[in-house]
């Protein structure tokens, strides 16, 4: 999906214990891993095992941290936050890990999904203000410990998640030990890794634990809490088990093909998708190209479904990140024209099958339909590897209201006409749903469907496209 089309919030949390190495460095580490999971502000929070130390800025990983930095952060243990903020003056006050102190325990928090119940947990402290719902549950925990009086992070957590509704995956810690916990339904991902060292790692997705040497122990299963100290890794839960609703979109586009979810390859979960696509529509044409690069394996998967070659028409530059500023439409496409380089002898004459995750707003996508033109193609199929976008999502990704979402106000026939395609077609959500996992993977696809599975904070609109 093309880049100001994302949703804007799908955070990424890591965390690390680890007596023998660096956590700062690790966590660097895990964070750069997860940067696609957010490219507006990051943050590490490390303990020496007798202070916390929380150094967070707005940027990308690798801009905000050096070496000289991640010396300034010594100790054992350590979180690490990536997020997508809103934009202007206070997008700093959102940054994670967010920190709090309270009754001599003090402890750090990153949080990956959004609650739907914050403006109610809100209003128990009125004279507070909160930059995020993440701040909200940090003061519940703060709260906690000092109007119950245990001085214990453990006790505080396990009070507080209860009352949380919507989608969690967090990670705390205080001086001395790492949590980690995830919602009942598992909206979002969290993983448990194992260091050869004896230290323990919990990351958003797999590719964070492999990237610091760490072996898949198992996800933590939702209404868990798993905390980890000089003792080993404990579990509890808080939570009755409930139907399990990962998000489908970390499937279509949000986590890292090289990844493992639920069990499943990503990857192959998406090239599934592509060939259950050439199966479900066929069209004769010269090539398939993905838009790169959530959609390369959906679109590796309809070419070889279909026996249609597979080629590329667009080059994604490696180095262009989220702060491109484009105010104007001329900085508009400048900035898609840094973004993606197209292959004119791939296009010129020839009629492509272009494969893309989903179209959410479709903006920048209608400006890529015009660079193919321009560049001379002679047919667009335009095959998407998901069923229309009709609903916001409310459990972790920003997607704005439903006026901005392009098939929430528009027939498929008039989506078609507005950017240009010749011919477009959806993938059928069982479709997607049974080539994710053929097994029933219990997954949320409120945003396509409409039927939210933790209520929301207000009436959805009507539920006609
Ligand atoms: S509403 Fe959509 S984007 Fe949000 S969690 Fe559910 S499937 Fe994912």
């Amino acid at each position: 999906m093309a880049a100001s089309d994302r949703p804007k919030e799908a955070c990424g949390v890591f965390g690390v214990r680890d007596p023998q190495q660096s956590a700062s460095h690790l966590t660097y580490l895990g964070l750069f891993t997860l940067q696609h999971r957010g490219q507006e502000s990051a943050g590490i929070a490390v303990s020496d095992g007798t202070k916390i130390l929380v150094d967070k800025d707005m940027g990308l990983v690798a801009n905000i941290f050096n070496d000289h930095r991640l010396q300034a952060l010594p100790g054992t243990m350590a979180i690490g936050h990536t997020r997508y903020a809103t934009t202007g003056a206070s997008a700093w006050d959102g940054a994670q890990p967010v920190s709090r102190g309270a009754d001599g325990v003090y402890f750090a928090l990153g949080h990956n999904g959004n609650l739907v119940n914050t403006a109610t947990l809100a209003t128990r402290f009125p004279t507070e203000v909160f930059g995020s719902d993440s701040d909200v549950i940090a003061t519940m925990l703060a709260d906690d410990i000092t109007t119950r009086g245990h001085g214990n992070l453990t006790d505080a957590v396990t009070a507080v998640l209860p009352q949380l509704q919507g989608a969690f995956s967090l990670v705390v810690m205080d001086e001395t030990k790492l949590i980690g916990a995830r919602d009942p339904h598992g909206f979002r991902p969290l993983f448990l890794g194992r260091l050869d060292t004896g230290g323990w790692v919990l990351a958003s997705e797999t590719p964070a634990l492999f990237v610091v040497g760490a072996t898949v122990e198992r996800e933590i299963t939702p209404g868990e809490i798993v905390v980890i100290d000089d003792n080993g890794v404990h579990s509890h839960r808080f939570a009755e088990v409930q139907p399990r609703r990962l998000c489908t979109f970390e499937f279509v586009y949000v986590s890292r093909p090289d990844g493992i979810l639920a069990g499943t390859s990503v990857d192959a979960a998406r090239r599934r998708a592509g060939i259950a696509l050439a199966q479900q529509a066929p069209v004769d044409a010269d090539l398939v190209v993905p838009i790169p690069e959530s959609s390369i394996s959906g679109a590796l998967g309809y070419a070889a479904e279909s026996g249609i070659p597979y080629g590329q028409a667009l080059i994604k530059s490696p180095y262009i990140g989220r702060s491109f500023i484009a105010p104007t439409q001329a900085h508009r496409d400048t900035a898609l024209r840094l973004k993606f380089g197209p292959i004119v002898e791939n296009i010129a004459g020839r009629r492509l099958v272009v494969v893309e995750d989903s179209l959410i707003r479709a903006s920048t996508f209608r400006r890529t339909v015009r660079m193919l033109r321009d560049a001379g193609a002679a047919e667009l199929h335009l095959r998407v590897l998901s069923p229309p976008y009709r609903w916001p999502c409310y459990y972790g990704m920003d997607t704005g209201d439903r006026s901005t979402l392009i098939a929430a106000t528009k027939t498929i026939e008039q989506i078609r006409a507005d950017l240009d395609v010749d011919s477009l077609v959806y993938l059928d959500l069982e479709r997607l749903v049974e080539a994710i996992n053929p097994q029933p993977a219990g997954l949320c696809t409120a945003c396509m469907t409409g039927d939210y599975p933790v209520p929301i904070p207000r009436p959805a609109a009507s539920r006609q496209p």
